[in-house]
């Protein structure tokens, strides 16, 4: 089994906040409202909120991914 992943479009942020309005310990902001990350690797324990944050965006720029390791 791989490890999730999260992968955000982020050049196609449009800053409408509600990736961080779900989860916003896994989507932080930047000073302008847009999202402030790339991605990361999702814990365990958070893997219900990076689907939800993913799930809340409506351009639909946040993936979660499986990465073989
Ligand atoms: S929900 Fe999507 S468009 Fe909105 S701030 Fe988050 S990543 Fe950007």
């Amino acid at each position: 089994m791989g490890k999730l992943k999260v992968r955000i479009e982020k050049a196609q942020c449009v800053g409408n906040a509600r990736c961080h309005a779900v989860a916003g310990t896994l989507f932080p902001l930047d000073d302008e409202g847009y999202v402030a990350i790339e991605g990361f690797t999702v814990r365990s324990e958070d893997e219900l909120l990076a689907r939800r944050g993913a799930r809340a965006c409506p351009e639909r720029i946040i993936k979660i991914v499986e990465e073989e390791i």
